[in-house]
């Protein structure tokens, strides 16, 4: 079995002008084209990698060859990265990647939200689609109402993704009262401090999460 830093030079070279590395991945830059296959099975093209949800391209610009890849191999490998013509150093090309990312995941809840509101006549939902559309989080009740009908309707989503807020004190309160059931349903939205609070609240965490 060949080892990582091989495989990696295996699928880069014959792609490339320059004959090793890291000179060949000075030829390269992130395209901009992102693609979110919903299910986090797919490799990366540069290290073989499994179990990727998102790919990013990468091309060569004197080759015109393009790879589809993971976003932590363009930051290891020093892919180039720019935003809006100018290159990136390493911070600003994290924080851009880490950006469309977040856009995704924003992307793909708001997907689910839409076939869900269209799914069902009811108020509730299409009130929740408003308000993460305007707020970009759902209040407790919402989100255990969205949890509730989107695991009824089997529609598609990603718990995790979706943001909940307990900023205000009513949605503290309403997560102090909730059902166990209810914000075991909520779970996988909270944050690691939002789920400390439940706990404090007397809420005891879901056996696997
Ligand atoms: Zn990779």
């Amino acid at each position: 079995m060949s080892t990582y830093p091989q495989r990696v030079a295996d699928n880069i070279l014959p792609l490339s002008v320059a004959g090793s590395l890291p000179e060949a991945f000075i030829e390269w830059y992130f395209t901009e084209n992102i693609e979110d296959h919903e299910i986090a099975d797919e490799d990366c093209e540069l290290c073989d990698q499994e179990q990727l949800r998102y790919h990013f391209e990468i091309k060569n610009r004197h080759t015109n060859h393009r790879l589809w890849v993971g976003s932590s191999c363009i930051l290891k490998f020093h892919v180039q990265v720019f935003d809006n013509g100018t290159l990136l150093d390493e911070k600003g090309s994290a924080k851009k990647l880490e950006d469309l990312k977040r856009k995704m995941r924003l992307d793909s809840c708001i997907k689910a939200l839409r076939k869900l509101a269209a799914s069902e006549n009811n108020d509730i939902l299409s009130n929740a689609l408003d308000f993460y559309l305007k707020n970009k989080y759902l209040t407790p009740k919402f989100a255990f109402v969205v949890f509730w009908r989107l695991n009824s309707n089997k529609i598609d989503h990603s718990p995790s993704f979706f943001k909940v807020s307990l900023k205000k004190d009513k949605y503290k309160t309403d997560l102090a009262q909730m059902p166990l059931d209810r914000v075991h349903m909520i779970w996988p939205a909270l944050s690691s401090s939002q789920r400390k609070l439940a706990v404090s609240y007397g809420h005891t965490p879901p056996i696997s999460t």
